[in-house]
């Protein structure tokens, strides 16, 4: 099914303004307003991890991916549009030459208010600082064992004391919040909960758990996904009992709960159990430079030729307002119709 296909009975599509005109604001069929811009800065990761990418890849060549002048210029026209809030990725993001740079770059556009980064944390303890410099605040690094031989497991390599120490070179930057995301899929990661959940209370961190998705190179089933209440049950039985946070967001992509022993918060990203598809705020713009306005639409836009071309603002401002319009209501992971897209998480940016 194309995707354009399930916005059938939307009533804003009945509007007959031109969209040009319709709105400033990124606002979709369904009525979400659209203030989150995530960037994929490169396609390349010094990890291999199961469930997001095959062993083998092609990946891209240099002369694909948007420059960092490229990516300053779309934000530009992004922020005119309502973009406020971005989040830098990949791939590896600190696998890309000079990423503070880049973030100086996005600090200085007017109208940016919010940058993060997500990164796997192998490079950072070399970068921490640089990035903390160039005006970044907030990181999320992906861990999903503390214990290093299950780490080779899931990421096909060695580096967890790499990770450690990027995690602590981040604290002693002056990063915060530093977000701790593990991947929850039964029987693989599920022994892993309670030593993170205690690792992250230990060091003043955020633990966050994503529910497993179909989105990487492996073959995915629902009963591999370990859920969001599963996860809160073991932590309560193990650690203490949870409640939800006093400024809980319920359109922010995680659950956010605190533990009543005042250890700290946690958050559940349960994409598969609760998708939060009615309330998301998103788009990606990929290191090749294809807008997207889902991380599992099966269509996206390309920009790059616009930015290469210098086309004006105002067509550029189309294309986004147009792939923002055309946006489905949900990824429908649950349901017989979901298809997963083409592009695994490595290339789309996670
Ligand atoms: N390399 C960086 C990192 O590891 O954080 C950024 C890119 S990575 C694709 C972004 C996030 O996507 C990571 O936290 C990773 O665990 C998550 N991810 C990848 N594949 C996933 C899947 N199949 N289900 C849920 N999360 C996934």
């Amino acid at each position: 099914m194309s995707y354009h296909s399930r916005l059938t009975y939307s009533p804003l599509t009945l509007l007959k303004e031109p969209l040009t005109t319709m709105s400033k604001q990124l606002i979709d069929t369904f009525g979400r307003i659209h203030n989150n811009l995530r960037i994929s800065v490169t396609d390349r990761c010094n990890l291999r991890c199961t469930y997001c990418m095959p062993e083998e890849v092609i990946f891209l060549d240099k002369g694909e991916l948007l420059t960092f002048e490229e990516i300053t210029r779309f934000v530009q026209v992004a922020v005119g549009l309502g973009i406020d809030k971005i989040r830098l990725t990949g791939g590896e993001p600190l696998m890309r030459r000079e990423l503070p740079r880049l973030v100086e770059m996005i600090g200085g556009v007017s109208g940016i208010r919010d940058i993060g980064l997500t990164t796997n944390g192998i490079l950072l303890a070399g970068q921490a600082q640089a990035l903390y410099d160039a005006g970044l605040r907030r990181i999320n690094v992906s861990l999903d064992t503390l214990d290093p031989d299950r780490f080779r497991q899931i990421s096909r390599r060695d580096g967890l004391d790499k990770v450690l120490a990027g995690i602590f070179a981040a604290k002693k930057a002056g990063f915060h919040p530093i977000k701790i995301n593990a991947v929850s899929i039964r029987h693989f990661t599920e022994p892993e909960v309670v030593p993170l959940a205690r690792f992250a209370r230990e060091h003043g961190l955020e633990m966050r758990f994503i529910e497993y998705m179909p989105i990487g190179a492996d073959h995915w089933e629902r009963d591999k996904v370990y859920f969001a209440h599963e996860i809160m049950e073991q932590l309560e039985q193990a650690i203490a009992p949870l409640v939800p946070v006093p400024d809980y967001d319920p359109r922010a992509p995680a659950m956010e709960f605190q533990y009543t022993d005042g250890g700290g918060r946690i958050g559940i990203i349960a994409s598969v159990s609760r998708p939060f598809c009615l309330s998301c705020n998103r788009i990606r713009l990929t290191a090749d430079g294809k807008l997207r306005n889902c991380l599992f639409a099966l269509d996206e836009v390309d920009v790059k030729h616009l930015l290469r071309e210098n086309a004006a603002d105002e067509t550029i401002a189309d294309v986004i307002r147009q792939n923002v319009h055309v946006k489905w209501e949900g990824h429908e992971i649950n349901t017989s119709r979901f298809i997963k897209p083409l592009r695994t998480m490595h290339a789309i940016g996670g």
